[in-house]
């Protein structure tokens, strides 16, 4: 007998401890089991094992049931767990569940598998008249075989006769369900451009953990990162390379099962639960080597890592937005470290905070700033839609879009149309000269509130009376958000009848399966324009497409949002590089209301250095990340009672903390959230800019603290939305 450690499964930080069983010689760390505790039993992980109780014997309870499989976790979960817990304060019991599928607890899923059955003894003595028993005996000499097809050809009551009496044992095997084609098709490789050789040959020789590679769309990155994890294997390693939206994917999908076969597990939402858990189970046995996925596949079943890739390394879907509220680079790095692997981040726009690291030092870089054949990037047009309303034309086209437009489909070519709903129908501006009404304290644009009818900072919580004319210009042209997808679609029939014409957006398309139908559709070329929002802007390489519009360039310009000229940026970047990917050139019309705005130029002339240096210039001036911390602790609840007593012992906690270190805190309320209740929870806010983040672990207790039966309160860091 020996004696284990065992974490048990329960989100609590009251029962967040180790506690101690006793159990067979041959449990493996890493297993799963079930344990009595507080008169139930419940699941529980076992972290470590011992020959030697640490207190006395005859107070261990035994471990009630091993689950036999091989151990579910990886012994490397146990150090991350720990620096997850940590971090993030979260119960242990909740860092451990991120690194197995939700599938595998509570035994949500059949695990699949084929019994066979095989002979063991062929000479035990049968009764002269079980004919039957003696023939499936004999048959079992051929060798194994299936249970269910055996059993119907001797019948059941024989097959067990010969069971029972030892003659023959049925075994199980797990079968795995193999998502998704590309694996008959063949690889070719290509050559490698010197360029990519030597951002190849300086990741292997730089001493740095993290290396960013920013490399303009069509710059033959993902073709350095899959030959980095070729090599990878090659020496005998394991790899996860991240993607923000695998599933929209579908080009990059068969790639990758082209080029790594069985190799590669995917890892991707449109994945039925069993077999993203039979995915999981390949990496765990050893079978797969790389693990492909969006955010969550960086909690990978795999040992002996030698290469971590985030590619759109700036995507906000890196941030977990769900307990706990994990950054995707953060948990990448501590990984990275534990197996002294390179972390590669990759980007045709990187996030501020990361080309500041780059440039600081702390991550190498390696710049690609040509297109693979020294391709030239799209040419970018600007429309001005202040001249279009002046010319009376309501319509969401520019001229220059509709002429661009005929142009592409009299060419037999492809077109996007990509219209920004976020933050959609919130900003207030003005289509005579394009002002927009922003916060006097904060400088962001303010959100408009339609049930108070009020305009709302999100930033400090000030308010202002919502405007009937402009203050600049005074005309009265003023409209809420941008166009929908609906009008955009009848529009454009009535402009070119004879387009076919695919709308994806949110509210048309269920499921992620829809998405890939409606991108897999146009792929094949049976649509000549492509209508969406977001979801179209990442990463896909649809070789006919030389036209792309996008339609109220402005509005994710005056987001709330202090990242609002990064996201534009990005954005714009992002879905021009869309345009002639293949032979021919592509172009991009921008349509706007404020055509003379710095981030806009800087987009226009893919001048990503520019935008960067103008940008830290304005963060530093205003004191915004990363030269700063902004921290919400968010107070939600039922009942409004509840909520309020939660944050009264938040904010005066918090207060306490500001009193001992008055110089950490830039600014620090207690307020309504923007937007009060969502889903029947009312929400409240403690808001604070910090200087940095050295009290970061103090908030976080006492969210933890404070939290009560009735009202949960957690912390953000950087919170991508403010609502
Ligand atoms: P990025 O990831 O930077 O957007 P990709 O890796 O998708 O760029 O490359 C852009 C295009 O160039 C793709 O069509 C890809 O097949 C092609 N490509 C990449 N590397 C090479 C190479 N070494 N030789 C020829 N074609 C390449
Ligand atoms: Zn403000």
């Amino acid at each position: 007998m020996q004696f284990c450690q065992v974490i048990v499964d329960i989100a609590h930080s009251q029962v967040d401890k180790v506690f101690e069983y006793s159990c067979p010689d041959d449990l493996a760390v890493g297993s799963r089991v079930k344990v009595p505790f507080g008169g139930r039993v419940v699941e529980g992980f076992v972290i470590g094992v011992s020959g030697a109780p640490s207190f006395d014997a005859s107070k261990i309870k035994p471990v009630k049931y091993v689950y036999d499989e091989q151990p579910a976790l990886v012994p490397e979960c146990f150090s991350l767990m720990r620096g997850i817990a940590e971090r993030y304060r979260v119960p242990k019991a909740v860092a451990l569940r991120l690194f197995l599928p939700s599938e595998m607890r509570l035994g949500r899923v059949n695990e699949v598998f084929t019994k066979y059955i095989k002979l063991i003894d062929p000479d035990i003595s049968l009764n002269k008249a079980a004919k039957k028993q003696s023939a499936a005996l004999e048959a079992l000499r051929e060798g194994d075989r299936e249970f269910t097809p055996f059993c119907e050809q001797f019948g059941r009551a024989a097959v067990n006769a010969i069971v029972e009496k030892g003659g023959a044992e049925v075994y199980k095997v797990r079968r795995t369900r193999a998502p998704l084609s590309g694996e008959e098709e063949e690889f070719h490789p290509v050559e490698l451009t010197p360029a990519q050789q030597r951002a190849l040959e300086y990741i292997e020789q730089s001493p740095k953990t993290v290396q960013l590679i920013h490399g303009v769309t069509g710059s033959g990155k993902t073709e350095i990162y899959l030959s980095y994890i070729a090599e990878v294997l090659k020496r005998g390693k394991t790899a996860i390379f991240l993607v923000p939206e695998i599933s929209l994917t579908p080009q990059m999908l068969r790639q990758l099962r082209r080029r790594f076969k069985g190799r590669a597990a995917i890892m991707h939402s449109g994945l039925s639960a069993g077999e993203r858990f039979d995915e999981w189970w390949r990496l765990r046995s050893g079978e797969a080597k790389i693990a492909i996925g969006a955010r969550s596949a960086i909690f990978a079943p795999l040992e002996n890592l030698g290469a971590i890739i985030i590619d759109e390394e700036h995507d906000s879907s890196y941030q977990s937005e769900t307990a706990p509220r994990y950054s995707t680079i953060e948990i990448a790095r501590m990984r990275a470290e534990y197996n002294g692997c390179k972390l590669i981040l990759g980007s045709a726009t990187p996030s501020v905070e990361s080309y500041i690291c780059a440039t600081e030092g702390q991550y190498g870089l390696v710049e690609l700033p040509d297109r693979i054949n020294k391709k030239p990037l799209p040419h970018i047009i600007i429309a001005d839609m202040r001249e279009e309303v002046k010319r009376g034309n309501a319509s969401a086209f520019s001229r220059a879009l509709r002429e661009e437009l005929a142009q592409t489909l009299s060419q037999g070519n492809q077109a996007i149309i990509f219209l920004n709903r976020r933050g959609y129908a919130k900003t207030v501006i003005c289509q005579d000269c394009g002002y927009v009404a922003k916060c006097e304290n904060c400088d962001v644009s303010l959100t408009y509130h339609s049930e108070e009818n009020c305009l709302k900072c999100h930033y400090c919580g000030a308010k202002y009376h919502m405007l009937s004319a402009c203050p600049q210009c005074g005309g009265v042209h003023l409209r809420y958000g941008g166009t929908g997808t609906q009008r955009v679609v009848s529009d454009l029939r009535e402009l070119f009848p004879k387009a076919r014409i695919l709308r994806m957006d949110n509210d048309t398309v269920s499921g992620k399966d829809g998405h890939y139908k409606i991108l897999s559709s146009f792929g094949r070329r049976e649509a000549d324009i492509l209508v969406g929002t977001q979801m179209i802007a990442k990463g896909h390489d649809f070789p006919s497409v030389t036209l792309v519009g996008i339609l109220d360039a402005d509005m994710s310009l005056h987001f709330a949002d202090y990242r609002s000229g990064e996201r534009t940026f990005q954005l714009i970047t992002q879905v021009a590089g869309r345009s002639g990917r293949a032979d021919e050139k592509g172009k991009v019309v921008l349509q706007t209301y404020s055509p003379e705005n710095y981030i806009l130029r800087y987009a226009v002339n893919y001048d990503y250095k520019g935008f960067f240096e103008n940008e830290v210039k304005i963060r530093k001036a205003t004191g915004f990340p990363p030269y700063s911390l902004i921290c919400r602790v968010m107070v939600t609840a039922e009942e409004d009672r509840a909520a309020l007593e939660v944050l009264k012992e938040v904010y005066f906690a918090i207060d306490a903390l500001k009193q001992s270190d008055e110089d950490e805190f830039i600014f620090f309320n207690k307020m309504h959230s923007p937007i009060k209740k969502i889903q029947g929870k009312v929400r409240y806010q403690v808001l604070m800019r910090l200087k940095s983040g050295k009290l970061l672990p103090c908030i976080y207790d006492i969210a933890v603290r404070s939290s009560t039966a009735d009202a949960l309160a957690y912390v953000e860091e950087n919170p991508a939305n403010l609502s």
